[in-house]
C-alpha cells in the first residue's frame, strides 16, 4: 500500500494515511467499521482525521487536556492564568491562558502556526527580597533575579559612655558579630560616666553595660569630721564601706557631703574650737548647724530638686513683675516728656510764624501799591 495520499498536515502531526487493512490479519466478519479512514484511493486527499486525541491549552497547563477530533485543529485557552516564570524569576505570569513565545509552536501533535504566541508580562515590581544580612531599608533596585547588593545606608550608633555618635554602612555593621559592634561603637577613651557609689567617673576605657566594680572605685577622697576640723585622706572603697556601715544611702549624698562626719570629733575639734571662739557652746552649735546642713544633702533628691524649682519659680515671677513696674513708668515719663517738647515746639514756630506772615503781607501791599501808583 503506498502512503501517496498527502494529508493536509504534516505526516508526524497527523496519524496520516491508514493503509488498508491487510486481509490476511484482519478479523472477520468485521462487525465495527474503523473511525479511521483509509486512503482508497491513492494520490486523492485524505478525508480529515477522526481519530479522537486528547489535546493541551495553548499554555500547556496540565489537566486541562480537551478531547478532540485529530482534524479539528482549533486551539483554545484553558481558565487558569498562565502562570509562566517570568525574566525576574521571582514572580509568574498574571495574563490569561495563552500560547508561550519561547515554547515550542508544535504542542501534543497538533500546529499552532495560526496562534500569534504573546510573551509574558514585564515584572515592574520593585524588589521584595529580604537582604542578607537583614536590615529594615528595602533593596533601592526593581526585581531583579540575583542577590540584592550590600545596603549602603548609613546608620549612627553612639558610643557606650554616650560621647561620641559612630556612622557605619548599614551592611557592614550588620554582618559584624555581637561582639565586633560592641568593639567598634566604643569611642576608646574613658567612660566618664559617674560611678553609682561615689562621686567618682568611670576610669575604665569606653563600654558597653553597667561600669564594672564601682565599689572598688580607688579614688582619694578627704575625709573630715563633722565640725571640719580634721581631715584625713581615704580611698574612696574604704569611705563607701564606712558609709555603707552607717547605712547612708550612698547615692543620695551630694557631691559637697562626700566624706564628711566619717572622722569621729576628738578633743583636738575642742580646743581648735576654744582657740577660735573662746566658747565650746559655739563649737556644738557650729556642729549642730553642720549636722542640719548635712540634713538637706540626705533628703529624697526628688523633693530636694522640686523645692529648688518652686524657689526658681517664685524669684523669677517677682523679677517679671518689679520689670514690668518699670516698663510702666518709664512710658509715662517719656510721653509726658514728648508732650512738652511738642507744646514747646509749637509755641516757638506758631509766634515767630505769626510775625512772619504780617510782614510778608505788609510786603505783598506795598507792591500791589507801588505797581497801582508808580510815581508816588
Ligand atoms: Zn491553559
Ligand atoms: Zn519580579
Ligand atoms: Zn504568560
Ligand atoms: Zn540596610
Ligand atoms: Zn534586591
Ligand atoms: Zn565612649
Ligand atoms: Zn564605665
Ligand atoms: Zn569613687
Amino acid at each position: 500500500m503506498s502512503l501517496w495520499c498527502l494529508p493536509p498536515v504534516p505526516a508526524d502531526i497527523c496519524h496520516g494515511p491508514v493503509p488498508a487493512p491487510n486481509p490476511e490479519f484482519t478479523l472477520k466478519p468485521k462487525k465495527k467499521k474503523s473511525i479511521q479512514q483509509s486512503c482508497e484511493t491513492p494520490g486523492s486527499p485524505c478525508s480529515p482525521c477522526q481519530e479522537i486525541v486528547l489535546r493541551q491549552c495553548l499554555g500547556q497547563h496540565i489537566g486541562t487536556e480537551q478531547m478532540m477530533v485529530c482534524s479539528n485543529r482549533t486551539p483554545f485557552s484553558c481558565s487558569n492564568l498562565c502562570g509562566n516564570l517570568l525574566q525576574c524569576r521571582n514572580h509568574y505570569c498574571q495574563k490569561s491562558c495563552h500560547a508561550i513565545i519561547d515554547r515550542s509552536l508544535i504542542l501534543d501533535g497538533y500546529a499552532i502556526s495560526n496562534v500569534t504566541p504573546e510573551s509574558c508580562e514585564e515584572c515592574t515590581l520593585p524588589c521584595q527580597k529580604e537582604r542578607s544580612p537583614a536590615c529594615p531599608h528595602p533593596c533601592p533596585l526593581p526585581c531583579h533575579v540575583k542577590n540584592c547588593p550590600p545596603c549602603k545606608v548609613l546608620i549612627k550608633r553612639s558610643c557606650h559612655c554616650g560621647t561620641m555618635v559612630h556612622v557605619f554602612e548599614c551592611a557592614l555593621y550588620n554582618s559584624m558579630f555581637e561582639e565586633e559592634q560592641q568593639q567598634a561603637r566604643s569611642c576608646g577613651g574613658p567612660c566618664h560616666r559617674k560611678l553609682p557609689n561615689c562621686t567618682h567617673l568611670c576610669p575604665e576605657t569606653c563600654h558597653p553595660g553597667k561600669c564594672p566594680s564601682p565599689e572598688k572605685c580607688s579614688k582619694k577622697v578627704t575625709v573630715r569630721c563633722v565640725c571640719l576640723h580634721l581631715k584625713k585622706q581615704w580611698l574612696c572603697h574604704d569611705v563607701q564601706a564606712a558609709c555603707c556601715n552607717s547605712k547612708h544611702d550612698m547615692r543620695e549624698i551630694s557631691r559637697s557631703q562626700f566624706g564628711i562626719g566619717l572622722l569621729p570629733c576628738t578633743s583636738e575639734c575642742d580646743i581648735a574650737c576654744k582657740k577660735k571662739t573662746t566658747n565650746p557652746e559655739v563649737h556644738q552649735r557650729k556642729i549642730t548647724m553642720m549636722e542640719d546642713k548635712a540634713k538637706p544633702a540626705l533628703l529624697p533628691k526628688g523633693r530636694k530638686r522640686r523645692e529648688h524649682k518652686q524657689e526658681i519659680k517664685r524669684s523669677s515671677k517677682l523679677e517679671k513683675q518689679v520689670f514690668q513696674v518699670i516698663t510702666l513708668t518709664a512710658q509715662k515719663w517719656l510721653l509726658i516728656a514728648t508732650m512738652v517738647v511738642l507744646l514747646l515746639v509749637f509755641a516757638y514756630f506758631g509766634y515767630h510764624g505769626l510775625f512772619w506772615l504780617s510782614d510778608w503781607m505788609n510786603e505783598v501791599e506795598a507792591r500791589r501799591l507801588k505797581n497801582r501808583y508808580p510815581r508816588i
